[in-house]
């Protein structure tokens, strides 16, 4: 059995997360699929990795809960073995609306999955991958997105602040833990064809606005899923700190 390593995909159970635990299963990890509520999506993710060769558990956990942060990664401890790679792509995005529009409640949930999510998953990793804690090293990736830099006026200026909250995140991270076997880099996926622009009540986003990225077409979860692996693997042995956008040209 080829054993590449074991890895938690936050939000593995939809999108951009599905695929890269499908590609990780391709590739020999052992696969924690996490979700929040659809339970059924992330059982069909784990039998997709099955059946490309990886092993898999499901962890419902919701990643702004420390709770339940902490019980899954107790969980994958017993169950998978020691993590060697975290993906951080657990993510969500607000109704398509003005900055004049948003309220506490909203930002502050945005800011609680998007950026605290991240940080408690990132803390549970670290315990176990730092070599300052008798860990073996390891690598974490964060699903950022081109709203860090594009700003997302008219849409949802709090989803595209938590991302560059992540950005931030992946710079302090990738100098703290880089003497501590640790690589930190984050993607910045562009416009990808997946359900999170109906969760913004915008089902034609990617129609709307394929023609604006200069490829003039949406991306898939397979092509950022790949840069995800990528990330994951020593093919990047050198790679830390790092930005990948994965857009298009966008
Ligand atoms: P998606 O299709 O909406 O899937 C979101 C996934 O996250 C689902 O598996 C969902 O699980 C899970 N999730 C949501 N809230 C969670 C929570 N609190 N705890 C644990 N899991 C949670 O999203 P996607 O388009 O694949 O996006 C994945 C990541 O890429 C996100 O971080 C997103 O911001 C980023 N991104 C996406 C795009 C794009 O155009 N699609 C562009 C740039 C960046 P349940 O279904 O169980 O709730």
């Amino acid at each position: 059995e080829r054993m590449a390593g074991v890895v938690i995909v936050t939000g593995g159970s939809r999108g951009i997360g599905a695929e890269i635990c499908r590609l990780a299963g391709k590739a020999g990890y052992s696969v924690c699929v996490n979700y929040q509520s659809d339970r059924e999506a992330a059982q069909n993710v784990a039998e997709l990795v099955e059946a490309a060769g990886g092993k898999a558990i499901i962890c419902g956990a919701d990643v702004a809960q420390e709770s339940d942060v902490k019980s899954m990664f107790r969980l994958v401890d017993q169950e998978l073995g020691t993590i060697t790679a975290l993906v951080n792509n657990a993510g969500i995005v607000g109704k398509v609306g003005k900055v004049e529009e948003l309220d506490a409640e909203r930002i502050n949930r945005m800011l609680a999955v998007n950026v605290t999510g991240a940080f408690l998953c990132v803390r549970e990793a670290v315990l176990r991958m730092s070599t300052a804690h008798d860990g073996k090293g390891g690598v974490i990736v964060n699903m950022s997105s081109a709203a860090a830099r594009l700003g997302s006026p008219g849409e949802f200026i709090d989803y595209a602040a938590s991302k560059g909250a992540m950005d931030s995140m992946t710079i302090g991270m990738a100098k703290e833990l880089g003497d501590q076997g640790i690589r930190v880099n984050a993607i910045r996926p562009g416009l990808i064809d997946t359900e999170i622009h109906a969760s913004a009540g915008a089902a034609d986003r990617v129609e709307r606005f394929k023609d604006s990225v200069p490829m003039k077409r949406a991306g898939s979860a397979e092509e950022v899923a790949k840069a995800a692996l990528w990330l994951m693997s020593e093919d990047s042995s050198y790679v830390n700190g790092a930005l990948v956008d994965v857009a298009g040209g966008r």
